[in-house]
């Protein structure tokens, strides 16, 4: 999980298989402790992200700024993971040199 997502998350005990079990903090400020309502989510950043998303507390609770921002975090990481390759990028710079010449245009005067 990205750690800057921690800030939107609220920590239980509770686990799923090998896999934390977290709070929606919107949802969990919103909704309190006890409530039924109040699900649990595998603390897994596409996870959370995913909740985040549908989630109406989520959304009241923070404002565009700060969801575009948590939202990038989800971004930035499957980037990552899809930019894994190691392989140097050689760049081909191609110096084409298309050299217009500036033709002064022979302004046709008119002969006496
Ligand atoms: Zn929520």
């Amino acid at each position: 999980m990205v750690q800057s997502l921690k800030n939107y998350i609220v920590k239980t005990n509770k686990k799923s298989g090998n896999n934390n079990l977290c709070y929606c903090k919107a949802c969990f400020t919103k909704l309190g402790k006890n409530s039924l309502k109040l699900k649990t989510i595998i603390d897994k950043t596409e996870r959370l992200i995913t909740h985040f998303k549908n989630c109406r507390n989520f959304h009241d609770a923070y404002d565009n700024d700060e969801k575009s921002k948590v939202f990038a975090l989800a971004m930035k990481k499957s980037n990552l993971m899809e930019v894994n390759t190691n392989d140097s990028s050689n760049q081909q710079l191609l110096l084409q040199r298309d050299s217009v010449s500036s033709r002064s245009s022979l302004s046709s005067l008119p002969s006496q």
